[in-house]
């Protein structure tokens, strides 16, 4: 079964990890290099069963594939999946013999945070392996993403803008932005600043308050966010909120927002947004600012040069609008093209390459 899986979507190496000592059980994925080292963050979750666990590693790291190639990122997709509680198994031990298996890869695979997992947690992996990122600021890391993340929301939303309205100014548009921490805050200030107006949602008050009195924002309820009169619905708390029961609400133009897979369904909820005119913006090219600022540590981490590459956000989103039109397909197919046409190009370099070099060898 799982050799099955690896064929059919190229996978490359699942990686078993055991320690005894620390009661370390985890499973790298190594998807697809041909861009570059697989860089994915490690996911501490208490799977019921291994299956699961070795599903999740699968399907995370080909997502990371995907994200990193459409971002324009010279990196391969991977994931790691730490299987445990992460409120009572963590350890020095525990990380540090992660690090080894990590650094046993020789720098094919490169870990960062992810759900559950810490800059602390990094700092140990770091110990046993120059192959991490996020790790703290004092070891040269970028620190924390989501600044960065909110950035290429912000570029992407300008750009989405542009294709809905005719021009990228959010001056005097209103956003409806369904959760405002981490991410949402910052963009909010982002597009505040720019003359936007703000609606905006959240389960927790505080987050709601510090939005409605720094950046005069209207505060509506949970559900009413869907259907509310605004231009640009930014989803920045939940997956799986493009689906039947949401978008026949929607009154907006336009969908760009910070969360990971809105759409419930892929095809039908593309078609959906698509016959109503409402053009989406598809979120893993959106929120990939966080991955373009951490992979920025892999050549000595420079803020502004990770800004200027999180503003290309809004090339690559310019460039997955222009194949959904030539090709005639949803944008969140576009994205999947544009990072497969990447790779597939990759691979005939390749390909040349070991031609010419067996030439040259059969000549020598
Ligand atoms: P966060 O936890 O700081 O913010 C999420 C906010 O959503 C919180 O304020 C939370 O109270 C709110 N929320 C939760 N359930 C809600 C609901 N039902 N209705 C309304 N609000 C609700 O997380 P974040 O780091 O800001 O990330 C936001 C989203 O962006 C997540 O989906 C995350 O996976 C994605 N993302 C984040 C980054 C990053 O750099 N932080 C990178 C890529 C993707």
């Amino acid at each position: 079964m799982i050799f099955e899986e690896m064929a059919h979507n190229d996978y490359e190496q699942l990686v078993f990890c055991y320690d005894e000592v620390s009661g370390l059980k985890a499973i790298i994925c190594i998807h697809d290099t041909t861009l570059g080292p697989a860089l994915g963050g490690a996911r501490m979750w208490n799977y019921e069963t291994e299956e699961e666990a070795i599903t999740d590693v699968l399907r995370l790291a080909r997502g990371m594939t995907y994200k990193n190639a459409a971002a324009g990122l010279n990196l391969g997709g991977g994931k790691t999946v730490i299987i445990g509680d992460a409120k009572k198994d963590k350890s020095e031990a525990f990380f540090r013999a992660l690090g080894r298996y990590v650094n046993s890869l020789g720098g094919r695979y490169i870990t960062a945070e992810d759900v559950n997992t810490t800059v602390q947690d990094m700092d140990l992996i770091y110990q046993e392996t120059p192959y991490v990122c996020g790790i703290s600021e004092s070891y040269g890391s970028g620190g924390d993403p989501s600044p960065k993340t909110a950035l290429g929301v912000y570029m992407a939303m300008k750009r989405t803008a542009k294709e809905a309205f005719g021009d990228d100014s959010l001056k005097g548009k209103t956003i409806a932005v369904q959760g405002v921490g981490n991410v949402a805050y910052t963009m909010c200030g982002l597009l505040h600043e720019e003359g936007a107006k703000l609606i905006v949602t959240d389960i927790n008050q505080e987050a709601v308050d510090r939005a409605v009195e720094n950046y005069g924002a209207t505060a509506v309820g949970l559900d009413e966010i869907y259907g509310v009169e605004a231009d640009i619905y930014a989803p920045c708390a939940l997956g799986g909120i493009l689906n039947d029961d949401t978008i026949p609400q929607m009154k907006v133009k336009a969908i760009c927002g910070s969360a990971n897979n809105q759409l419930q369904d892929d095809v039908k909820h593309s078609e959906m947004l698509a016959e109503k005119g409402i053009v989406y913006a598809p979120d893993y090219v959106v929120n990939s600012g966080g991955v373009v600022n951490v992979a920025d540590e892999l050549e000595g981490y420079d803020e502004e040069r990770a800004v200027q590459k999180v503003k290309e956000i809004y090339n690559q989103m310019d460039k997955i609008f222009s194949i959904a039109k030539e090709d005639n397909i949803s944008t969140a197919e576009a994205a999947d093209r544009l990072a497969e046409t990447r790779i597939n190009q990759m691979m005939r370099v390749k390909s040349t390459f070991s031609l010419n070099e067996k030439n040259q060898f059969n000549k020598g």
